[in-house]
């Protein structure tokens, strides 16, 4: 095992950003950024051994700096959306950046997608890793609470890439961190013939401006049923008011939970490749996006040009809007109490040839 560290460029701060390469025992290898924490790039044996990129991303930095796709980073303070940019705690009004329309998304205009964090290297028996940490501070995006927030990838001889999540504040504050890598498991082309299940009886419905009505809706005889794996181009352009809504898939599901330790949240399957990704968390909801949003092509890594669903978002979170929705699972972090999350991504190879 293996890992290497080399210049990445530098912001115009003059902070000088690194780029990270951790290679496992089976040749699988994670490139990592402190630039947002962002996962750059991962690749991965398809059931002939050919290792191939599965994740969507830029060759710069300056790419990831001005781009606002979320490639890969971490997404916070609060991942996904708050209704208005505005939530109350303990009576007292907090607004936020509404840099999604009216609504706030992914932390606001200087997200933690966007800060530059500490790395530090790990190495153990069976793994490597990076630690990365930021003290968001008091105010900042208009949140209280000074929070000082850890995240640790780390790359097994399992093919998991494991994140750890950890954060505190001095001041009661609302935290939700996801990890935001578009995969395609086939390396390029469009998403529409993964298959993909998701461990979820029921998902958030949105309305027009996809925030969550409050509802917890059976996915039962709807196009977002994936509790037995289905091709995500199957039902994406259904006459369905949720999809109409989201352009397509953009929604949170409510995971089904048998333990208390990381369980099972979706499965995606890349029938030529063989290449499948298992998502296991810790967190009540997974978010799926469908890249629908990816009108306009985007210049990617090695010259490959990213269209329309040209990867998807499974991203593990709380549910969107919970400041202001007292019926889903609270996302208060107090002084004193650690905010710990943790979700693993598992790559392995199955089925025959395709026919
Ligand atoms: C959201 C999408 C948004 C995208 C931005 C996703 O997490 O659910 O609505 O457009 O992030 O890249």
């Amino acid at each position: 095992m293996d890992i290497t560290k080399q210049p990445f460029g530098q912001t115009d701060a003059m902070k000088w950003l690194d780029l990270y390469k951790l290679t496992n025992l089976n040749g699988m290898e994670v490139r990592l950024t402190n630039y947002g924490a962002t996962l750059v790039a991962v690749t991965v044996a398809d059931r002939n051994g050919n290792l191939e990129d599965v994740i969507l991303g830029y060759d710069s930095l300056a790419d990831y700096i001005n781009g606002s796709n979320y490639f890969g980073c971490i997404a916070g303070r609060y991942a996904n959306r708050i209704a208005g940019g505005r939530f109350k705690l303990n009576e007292v009004p907090y607004h936020l950046a509404q840099n999604d329309g009216g609504n706030h998304l992914h932390g606001g205009v200087q997200g933690f997608g966007k800060a530059v964090w500490q790395a530090r290297e790990l190495e153990n028996d069976d793994s490597l890793g990076l630690e990365l940490t930021y003290l968001s501070q008091d105010g900042e995006e208009g949140y209280p609470g000074n929070l000082s927030v850890t995240v640790i990838y780390t790359l097994t001889n399992r093919n998991e890439l494991r994140i750890d999540y950890s954060a505190t504040t001095d001041k009661q504050t609302m935290v939700n961190l996801t990890n935001h890598a578009y995969f395609n498991l086939a390396g390029s082309g469009d998403i529409f013939d993964h298959e993909l299940m998701i461990n979820a009886d029921r998902f958030t419905p949105v309305d027009s401006s996809l925030i969550p009505t409050g509802e917890l809706r059976s996915v039962k005889d709807t196009p977002l049923d994936f509790t037995q794996p289905m091709a995500i181009g199957a039902r994406i352009d259904q006459d369905n008011e949720q999809l109409l809504i989201a352009k397509g898939y953009d929604h949170n599901w409510v995971l089904n939970k048998d333990a208390d330790g990381p369980c099972l949240a979706a499965r995606a399957f890349e029938r030529n490749s063989g290449r499948t990704l298992e998502v296991y968390t810790t967190q009540p909801g997974i978010q799926f996006y469908s890249g629908n949003f990816m009108e306009n092509g985007i210049a990617g890594k090695a010259g490959q040009v990213y269209h329309h669903r040209g990867g998807f978002c499974l991203e593990t979170q709380h549910f969107p809007d919970s400041p202001n929705q007292p019926n889903f699972p609270s996302t208060i972090l107090d002084p004193g109490a650690i905010y710990e999350h943790t979700t693993i991504y598992r790559f392995s190879t199955a089925g025959g040839p395709p026919v």
